[in-house]
C-alpha cells in the first residue's frame, strides 16, 4: 500500500472587515475586545490518502470549536469526498485568540462569537484542506518522542505530571511534507491583561520547527487537563523562552525517529452522551450563548481513534486529565499512541472520579499551599470523564466476531454492512456456514452448485473481511432431520474455539419463516451461545484443549422479525456490501430465478427480475432499495437492523 501526504497553511487572525471579536482570555464573560497581533495564528492541514480513502487533520490556533461548528465544516468537506469519520478539526486552546465558543462575550449573557469571523474561519479550513490535498505525494511516516516534565505544573496533583513529547513525520525521501506535534503544557504563557493575538508557545515551536526543517507543522495538545506552563501567564519573553526550550528538545531527538507500518489504517468512532450536570453549563447551553444541540441535558460528541499500522491516534473531545487515561494508554503496549485533546469538539475538562472535588475552588488566585482546584467549574460533570474513559476503552477494545449463517447468501444479505464495518474497525471476524448450498443454483448439477458456491462464497466473505472461514457442510435444506446435539455441539466448540465477544446469526423471532435451515440455525447458535459456558456440556471439548466461553453480544436477523432493538448504519459500507453479495453470483441467479416463477405464479412482470438486466445491477437495485428502507426508518440513507442481545438485566445491576 501506498500512503500519499499533503499538506498546507493559512494565517486566521480576524481580519479588519469582519468587526469586533473578543479575546478568549483566562476570564470568561465582560471579554475585552482583540487589539493587534503579537504573532499571527493559524490554521494548518495535513490530507493523508491511502487511495481507498482520504483524510484530513486540521490544527487550529483558536481556543476550541465546537461540534456543531466542526460538523459544518465537515459538511463541506463532504462535498469533496471527505468522509465524516475521516475529518479532524483539533484547536491548539489559545487564550489569545478570538472567542470562537460564544464564552467571552462583551457582556453578560452575550456570545462573544463573530460570524463573520467563524464563517471566515470556516473557508479558510476548507481552503487549506483542498489545498493540502492539491500537494499529495508518496509519504513514509516516523515518530520520536520524549518528555519534558519539568516545563509543566500541574497544579491539583504535583506528582501526577504527564510531560510526553510527540512527533510525527511524514516524510517525501528526505523532505519533511509535514508534522504533527504534541505537548501537555496548556498554552496560557500570554498574560491575563494581554489582548493582542497570539497562538501561543504552540504556534512559536511550529513556526521554529518550519523555518528549519520545512513543511507543515501542526500542533495538538495531549493529556493536558490540569497542566500548567511553568511561566503560567508571565507573558511574551517567558514565552520564547519556553518555546525555545521545547525547540532544542525537538531538534535533539529529531533524528532518533521509528518508522511507522502504514497499513492498517482503520478509524474507530464512537458518538457519546455526555450529561450536563454542571449549572452554569447547563444555562449556558440553554441561553444558546454555547451554540450547540442540547438535549435531554445530554450534549452529542464524539471520541474516535485512527489506526495507522503500531500507531494511534486518539481523538478527545475536551481537556482529558492525565489521570483519566494514562493507565488505558498503558496497557496498548507496543502501541505508539497520540492524544489529540479538543478534537473535532471543545467541551471543557474531564476529570477522573477519583480526582473531582465536591467543593471546587472558583478562581487561580485562591492557590492555596501551590495547590488549585477548580477545573470542576470548567467541566460538565463527573459522569462525562466516566463516558469519555469507557468509550475510549472500547475504542482500544477489538471483538472477535463469530458470524454463522446456513446458507452461502445469509450473512453476507442481512448482515453484510454491518459485518464490513466491524473488520474495517480492525475487528476480527470468522464467518461460518453450515450449509453446502448444493441446491442454490439454476440447471447445474449438484456437485457444479457445491463447488461454485463455496468458491463465490469464500470470495464473498474475504470481502466482508473475514480472516477466517469454516465450512460445516451439512447438506442444504436438511439441517431439520440432521442430528440436533451434533450439530449444536459443533457450534459450541466453535464458540469455545474462537471465543467470540459478539455473534451475528438468525433471530428465533422471525414470522412466517419457511426455511427450516433459519430456524434450526437460529435454535442451535442462541443455545450454543450460552451452553459453551456450561463446564458439563460437551466435555469432549476439554480434552483437546478448549475452554468454556460465554459470549457477551449477539446481534440476530431474522424474516419479518418481532424484535428489533439496534442498527447499524452502513451508508459508508452499502457499496462493499453490493460487491460482496455480487460475487455470490450463482446463488443470486437462483434467488433472481425463483422470484420470477413467484412473480409469473401470481401473473406479474417484475422487470428487475428478467435475465436481460445483467446481475449487479440487479443486485445493487434490490439492495439500495431494502437497505434504504430500512435506513429511512432510522434517519440515515442505509442501514442493517437486528435484534441486539446483551447482559440485559444485568447491566441496572453492574457498579460502575
Ligand atoms: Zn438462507
Amino acid at each position: 500500500m501506498v500512503l500519499r501526504c499533503g499538506a498546507a497553511k493559512e494565517k486566521i487572525s480576524p481580519p479588519n472587515d469582519v468587526g469586533d471579536t473578543y479575546i478568549a482570555g483566562y476570564l470568561t464573560m465582560e471579554a475585552p475586545k482583540v487589539k493587534g497581533v503579537h504573532d499571527p495564528i493559524h490554521a494548518r492541514a495535513i490530507v493523508l490518502s491511502d487511495g481507498d480513502q482520504k483524510f484530513a487533520l486540521v490544527s487550529v490556533e483558536v481556543i476550541g470549536l465546537l461540534a456543531d461548528f466542526v460538523n459544518r465544516i465537515k459538511n463541506r468537506l463532504s462535498a469533496y469526498g471527505f468522509s465524516y469519520k475521516n475529518v479532524y478539526i483539533f484547536s491548539t486552546h489559545t487564550h489569545a485568540g478570538p472567542d470562537t465558543m460564544g464564552l467571552w462575550g462583551p457582556i453578560i449573557g452575550k456570545s462573544g462569537i463573530n460570524e463573520k469571523y467563524m464563517i471566515f474561519l470556516l473557508d479558510t479550513i476548507v481552503e487549506i484542506v483542498l489545498e493540502a490535498e492539491k500537494e499529495l505525494v508518496e509519504t513514509d511516516i516516523y515518530v520520536t518522542k520524549s518528555e519534558i516534565p519539568e516545563l509543566i505544573e500541574n497544579y491539583r496533583i504535583k506528582e501526577n505530571v504527564d510531560g510526553n513529547l510527540l512527533l510525527m513525520k511524514f516524510l517525501s525521501d528526505e523532505n519533511l511534507i509535514a508534522s504533527l506535534w504534541t505537548y501537555t503544557a496548556q498554552p496560557e504563557i500570554t498574560t491575563r491583561e494581554n489582548l493582542s493575538i497570539s497562538a501561543d508557545y504552540p504556534g512559536l515551536v511550529s513556526e521554529m520547527i518550519e523555518a528549519e526543517y520545512g513543511g507543515t507543522s501542526l500542533f495538538a495538545l495531549g493529556l493536558c487537563g490540569a497542566q500548567s506552563p511553568i511561566y503560567c501567564e508571565e507573558g511574551f519573553d517567558k514565552m520564547d523562552i519556553f518555546a525555545d526550550k521545547i525547540f532544542s528538545e525537538i531538534k535533539k531527538i529529531y533524528d532518533d525517529h521509528k518508522k511507522i507500518k502504514i497499513s492498517p489504517i482503520e478509524i474507530r468512532y464512537r458518538e457519546v452522551k455526555l450529561q450536563l450536570e454542571n449549572p452554569d453549563f447547563q444555562l449556558l447551553y440553554t441561553l444558546g450563548i454555547l451554540d450547540r444541540e442540547y438535549e435531554d441535558e445530554r450534549i452529542k460528541s464524539s471520541v474516535s481513534k485512527i489506526r495507522i499500522g503500531d500507531l494511534d491516534l486518539l481523538n478527545i473531545p475536551g481537556e482529558p486529565f492525565p489521570g483519566l487515561l494514562s493507565d488505558i494508554i498503558d496497557e496498548q503496549d507496543n502501541k505508539e499512541i497520540i492524544v489529540l485533546s479538543h478534537s473535532n469538539d471543545s467541551i471543557g475538562y474531564f476529570i477522573p472520579k477519583n480526582q473531582w472535588s465536591l467543593k471546587p475552588q472558583i478562581w487561580v488566585d485562591d492557590i492555596v499551599d501551590g495547590k488549585f482546584i477548580g477545573h470542576e467549574t470548567e467541566s460538565i460533570g463527573v459522569k462525562a470523564g466516566q463516558i469519555i474513559r469507557k468509550a475510549i476503552k472500547e475504542l482500544f477494545h477489538y471483538k472477535t466476531v463469530l458470524a454463522i449463517g446456513p446458507h452461502a447468501d445469509d450473512l453476507t444479505i442481512w448482515a453484510g454492512g454491518t459485518l464490513i464495518k466491524l473488520t474495517k474497525e480492525g475487528n476480527d471476524l470468522i464467518c461460518v456456514r453450515i450449509t453446502d448450498d448444493y441446491a442454490d443454483c439454476v440447471g447445474l448439477t449438484e456437485e457444479k452448485g457445491r463447488r461454485r458456491n463455496k468458491k463465490e462464497t469464500e470470495r464473498a466473505y474475504k470481502a466482508l473481511g473475514a480472516k477466517e472461514i469454516v465450512n460445516l457442510g451439512y447438506p442444504t435444506d436438511t439441517l431439520y432431520t440432521a442430528d440436533y446435539h451434533e450439530l449444536r455441539g459443533k457450534l459450541v466448540g466453535l464458540m469455545r474455539k474462537y471465543k467470540p465477544d459478539l455473534v451475528v446469526s438468525f433471530d428465533l423471532n422471525g414470522n412466517d419463516e419457511e426455511n427450516m435451515d433459519h430456524i434450526t440455525t437460529a435454535r442451535a447458535v442462541n443455545e450454543a451461545c450460552w451452553q459453551s459456558s456450561f463446564d458439563l456440556f460437551y466435555p469432549e471439548h476439554f480434552e483437546e484443549g478448549l475452554d468454556i466461553h460465554a459470549v457477551g453480544e449477539r446481534y440476530l436477523f431474522a424474516r419479518n422479525p418481532t424484535i428489533l432493538n439496534f442498527y447499524v448504519d452502513i451508508t459508508d459500507h452499502i457499496d462493499d456490501k453490493i460487491k460482496a453479495i455480487n460475487y455470490q453470483k450463482t446463488v443470486m441467479e437462483n434467488w433472481f430465478y425463483q422470484n420470477k416463477l413467484l412473480a409469473r405464479a401470481n401473473n406479474l412482470y417484475v422487470e428487475l427480475l428478467e435475465e436481460d438486466v445483467p446481475n449487479p445491477i440487479r443486485v445493487t437495485l434490490l439492495v439500495k432499495l431494502v437497505y434504504g428502507e430500512i435506513g429511512e426508518k432510522y434517519g440515515v440513507k442505509y442501514a442493517e437492523e437486528f435484534n441486539r442481545i446483551d447482559a440485559g438485566m444485568l447491566k441496572d445491576l453492574a457498579e460502575d
